[in-house]
């Protein structure tokens, strides 16, 4: 037996099959699954075929250790660029790449391995570092593809692979050949016990007792040119060290240019100060009261005051050697302890090891790589061999204080203990040492393109400027690097690299440069990796009779240093751009300067980084910038602003967000930030993303609930036809279409964010699908009306599913698949384009919109009347009132713009029951009392000058369908109290009205 519906069911509620639970933690990985299936990214390979090209290289993480936030947020952004500029019509392939090279890498192998290492064969411990970067690898490129990342996943490029460690030799033979490497001294921690350069994170700062020392050296040169007070007599500075071992390198002694120094005679007899016999001391004067004390020099008269920069270019008197000690100046020297005068030992500390290069001073080190101290042969006069030759630095330590003491240099000498750095593997103190090292020459001339004369420092800060720097400081950032760098030490005592794979004259100790022989290598490279360098015999790579060009020694080894890894990551331009299959073309053609827009875009600190070391390689080897465009962002840190850190806890781990919120919430998080800037995560800013997430997915729901039974092709409405307000709609969505694109053109996501909510909240949300209700669920199925409002809906849809694609890309793909079927659909959000804004709407939306400013000032007026309404005549909603009107010619004309049926539109756009309009020009506006139906009910302020309104409990009856107040209502069968719209609405859906009959048997009693 069939049965009538209840009036009720002939209400059209939205349907749709979309869940309105997203569980994607759940959901996400299946569609990932998908995604695989279809083959997605190489699909969108296919059909980018042909198009402009938009390259973003990738820079390479590093890897040694699961994702981080900050990972999430640079592959984030990335993979929000490179689907925008998909979307967007170009060909935009991203190839992900890992660092997997250098010292953090092998450190934890160390950790691993222990001191087995030393005994290992070196491709063993390559094949250890090897599978260690590539546990990581595997581990990152699973969780970014986690959080929705598109990319060549399957292949991504690794700085270890055979290709790539060939092609950065390569590089590196570039260099070579054609003049920008020398090589120098450098000073390096170095481990005299594992006989070896350690990194500033391989170094620890322990307790340590040094004797600390305070020795007088005697001046040389004119005491006059100081102070006239000095002259004819014994003048002396004195230097505080606490490593005596590095006196027999003393080369200068360094004061502060800016300082006040006092020249002071010091007499062991008070009753006869200052005769002329007593020795004069020049110190710091800050420090002249402790070094009086320290070294108990009695009874002091200062004779002279001086600036420290009238000691540059004094001599002194080595205590010990032969040798002339320059004074220099050094803005490092402190006033925090010592003298104010600093011995300088170029070949044993940084400071020294520079201000000894502007000097020119001698900087050979005569401490071998165990730590054993070997005289100088030009300096050692006193004896031979020298009391300290071949002795360790800490057992040379008291023989020279002894010397100093012998000498009457020494002046006063007690233990010290202080924090001193150390081993981080076998816990020794270690030393610094100046060892050889290769560089690349920033002054290395070069040619610009119309064959001038310059520099590789200048040719490379000139093709700064050729670059797009966003945000805009960045230029200025790395200008003043490359202006101020020194050159750069591309050598590492290290193993777990790409070696420096040259062969050494064991006569002269150059190198051999041979282009055909460097050749050679890198193809053996290619076919065996770097370990062939390792193991193949000298005798195998060098042609047989190979002599030395300069001294003709045939005699060779290999050398043993590794490449900096910043030279590794620095030349992937090289080693990727213009080798990868997938690449090359298009970055070729960016070379040759009618190419694509190639970006990198990284973090902040990137312009010392990969930046820096990219923009160096690509200008020595090709003479111009790698990439066209740098992006910054800033770091992660936590709502008070500080660094994220485990003994914090204030961590945000992407991947645990991920498996509890959903991948799409960390991508709705790095959307909704300026990344430009420093950007705060937090539990509670991840929730908040997600609790907006909720609210997006909402209204995806109740727009596809409202598509059902729409077939565009059959259905869709002409622009020309349809409502008013349906048209607005239109409008505005063009209008948001027209900045969203902008806004992803000019990679501002979190505009895109924020224009996304705003539209959602407020222009659909809160307005559109909240008045669109009456008509969308009371009329007919397939009226004009209703086929206008979801002509508009599906064209929203549709738009705003393919603008947040980029950014929410799992539930824009969802959503597609809910959305009404058309013909020859892609069957991915992600293979589909941008809506176009013409093709949204046909006329510039701005004047429409300015139009309906007037409309919405007026609705908020009314919504506010209404609610007072509602407070003081306990009414129910909007639809418990009516609205009167009365307007000027100007509002009227500008009201009834909208055309069609201003009542209706009017009861529509504001929700209520009924509104009426009339026209009250002139002087009448102000007078409506002389009407002859005088307004009833409540006047409201409309603010609108031309325009008064009132409020008045709705007229007539409430209809049992849709509520509304309306004049009349009558019996449809026997569901009573139905309006006449309804009854034409039940008429048009082909319901009859039901009889008793129809009616469902009474549930059985509960
Ligand atoms: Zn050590
Ligand atoms: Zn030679
Ligand atoms: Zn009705």
């Amino acid at each position: 037996m069939s049965s009538a519906p209840e009036l009720k069911a002939t209400l059209t509620l939205p349907q749709t099959a979309f869940p309105m639970k997203a569980n994607l933690p759940q959901n996400e990985p299946s569609r990932l699954k998908k995604w695989a299936e279809i083959g997605l990214y190489k699909k969108l390979r296919e059909i980018c075929t042909g198009r402009p090209s938009y390259l973003l290289h990738d820079g390479p993480p590093y890897a040694n250790g699961p994702i981080h936030l900050g990972h999430a947020l640079n592959k984030g952004l990335k993979d929000f660029v490179v689907k925008s500029k998909t979307m967007a019509g170009f060909d935009s392939p991203y190839v992900p790449g890992y660092d997997c090279h250098g010292l953090p890498i092998e450190i934890k192998v160390d950790e691993q391995l222990g001191r087995k290492k030393l005994e290992m064969p070196a491709p063993a411990v390559l094949e250890a570092c090897r599978a260690y970067a590539q546990k990581y690898v595997d581990l990152q490129t699973q969780q970014f593809e986690r959080i929705g990342c598109f990319g060549r996943w399957d292949q991504p490029y690794l700085t270890m692979s055979r290709d790539y460690e060939a092609r950065t030799l390569e590089a590196f033979y570039g260099f070579l050949e054609k003049g920008f490497v020398y090589r120098g001294l450098k000073p390096v921690y170095w481990c005299i016990h594992d006989r070896t350069a350690l990194a500033e994170a391989e170094v620890e700062y322990e307790n340590h007792t040094s004797p600390s020392i305070y020795v007088r050296y005697a001046l040389t040169s004119d005491p006059i040119a100081l102070s006239p007070a000095l002259s004819g007599r014994s003048v002396y500075t004195i230097i505080w060290t606490t490593t005596p071992w590095t006196i027999p390198a003393s080369m200068a002694v360094a004061f502060h240019p800016d300082f006040e120094y006092v020249a002071l005679a010091a007499s062991g007899d008070p009753k006869n100060a200052n005769s002329s016999s007593d020795p004069i001391y020049i110190v710091a004067a800050e420090l002249a009261s402790t070094v009086i004390a320290a070294c108990k020099l009695g009874i002091t008269t200062e004779l002279g005051r001086f600036k420290g920069s009238q000691l540059e270019h004094t001599t002194f008197r080595h205590p010990f050697l032969e040798r002339s000690i320059l004074g220099v100046l050094g803005t490092y020297v402190t006033a925090d302890q010592g003298t104010g005068a600093v011995h300088t030992a170029p070949s044993h500390g940084a400071d020294d090891f520079y201000t000894g290069q502007r000097y020119s001073l001698d900087q050979t080190c005569r401490v071998d790589a165990s730590g054993h101290l070997h005289a100088d042969p030009q300096a050692w006069l006193l004896a031979s061999p020298a009391p300290f030759e071949g002795l360790t630095v800490w057992k040379a330590n008291p023989v020279i204080v002894a010397m100093l003491e012998e000498r009457r240099a020494l002046l006063a000498v007690s233990d010290l203990e202080h924090s001193y750095p150390h081993c981080w593997r076998c816990h020794n103190p270690v030393i610094f040492r100046a060892t050889e090292q290769w560089f690349i020459s920033l002054e290395t001339p070069m040619k610009r393109p119309d064959g001038s004369e310059t520099s590789f420092r200048q040719l490379t800060i000139e093709e700064i400027d050729k670059v797009v720097w966003d945000p805009a400081w960045g230029k200025d950032r790395i200008t003043n690097m490359m202006a101020t760098r020194p050159d750069w030490c591309i050598s590492r005592q290290r193993i777990w690299g790409v070696p420096i794979a040259v062969f050494m004259c064991e006569g002269c100790n150059n190198p051999i440069i041979d282009p055909a022989l460097d050749h050679k290598i890198v193809d053996l490279f290619e076919r065996e990796g770097a370990e062939a360098w390792h193991t193949a015999a000298i005798a195998d790579l060098l042609p047989a009779g190979t002599k030395c060009a300069l001294c003709g020694n045939t005699a060779f080894r290999k050398e043993t240093d590794i490449l900096d890894v910043w030279f590794d990551s620095g030349t992937s331009w090289n080693a990727v751009c213009e080798a990868d299959p997938d690449l090359r073309e298009q970055y070729e053609a960016f070379r040759e300067g009618h190419g694509p827009t190639v970006l990198y875009l990284e973090g902040g600190d990137q312009h010392r980084g990969w930046f820096h070391s990219s923009l160096l390689t690509s200008v020595g080897l090709r003479g111009r910038a790698p990439y066209s465009q740098c992006n910054t962002c800033g770091f992660t840190l936590d709502e008070q602003g500080r660094a994220m850190s485990k003994s914090l806890g204030n961590g945000v781990d992407p991947v645990d967000i991920a498996e509890r919120m959903g991948g799409e919430i960390v991508r709705l998080w790095v959307a909704s930030i300026d990344f430009r800037e420093d950007m705060a995560a937090s539990e509670s800013l991840m929730a908040r993303c997600a609790e907006l997430y909720r609210k997006l997915r909402n209204t995806f729901r109740f727009l596809l609930g409202n598509l059902n039974g729409f077939d565009p092709a059959r259905d869709r409405v002409a622009e020309s036809e349809l409502l008013p307000l349906d048209r607005y709609m239109l409008a505005r969505t063009r209008d948001l279409t027209q900045k969203i694109l902008g806004f992803y053109e000019a990679f501002e996501f979190h505009r895109v964010y924020h224009a996304v909510n705003e539209f959602a909240i407020v222009d659909l949300s809160s307005f559109y699908l909240d008045v669109l209700k009456d008509r969308m669920y009371t009329f007919a199925p397939t009226s004009a009306a209703r086929r206008s409002a979801q002509t508009v809906l599906w064209q929203i849809t549709e738009a705003l599913v393919r603008l947040v694609a980029p950014i929410l890309s799992f539930t824009a793909d969802e959503v597609w698949e809910y959305l009404p079927k058309l013909a020859n659909r892609e069957e991915s959000v992600h293979l589909a384009l941008f809506p176009k804004p013409d093709e949204i709407f046909s006329e510039n939306p701005v004047y429409l919109m300015n139009e309906w400013q007037v409309l919405f000032a007026l609705r908020d007026a009314v919504l506010r009347a209404i609610e007072d309404f509602r407070k003081n005549k306990s009414i129910g909603k909007g639809l418990d009132v009516d609205l009167y009107f009365y307007a000027d010619d100007v509002m009227y004309e500008l009201l009834r713009k909208n055309g069609w049926n201003l009542p209706e539109f009017l009861k529509e756009s504001f929700n209520v029951s009924k509104a009426y309009v009339h026209k009250a020009d002139g002087a009448l506006l102000n007078n409506l009392d002389q009407l002859a139906n005088p307004p009833q009910g409540t006047e409201f302020p409309t603010n609108i000058s031309g325009l008064r309104a009132f409020v008045v409990q709705a007229s007539g009856h409430k209809c049992a369908r849709c509520w509304n107040f309306m004049p009349e209502v009558s019996n449809y069968g026997i569901w009573q109290n139905v309006c006449t719209r309804c009854h034409n609405a039940l008429k048009e859906m082909g319901i009859d009205p039901p009889s008793a009959a129809d009616q469902d048997p009474p549930e059985a009693a509960a």
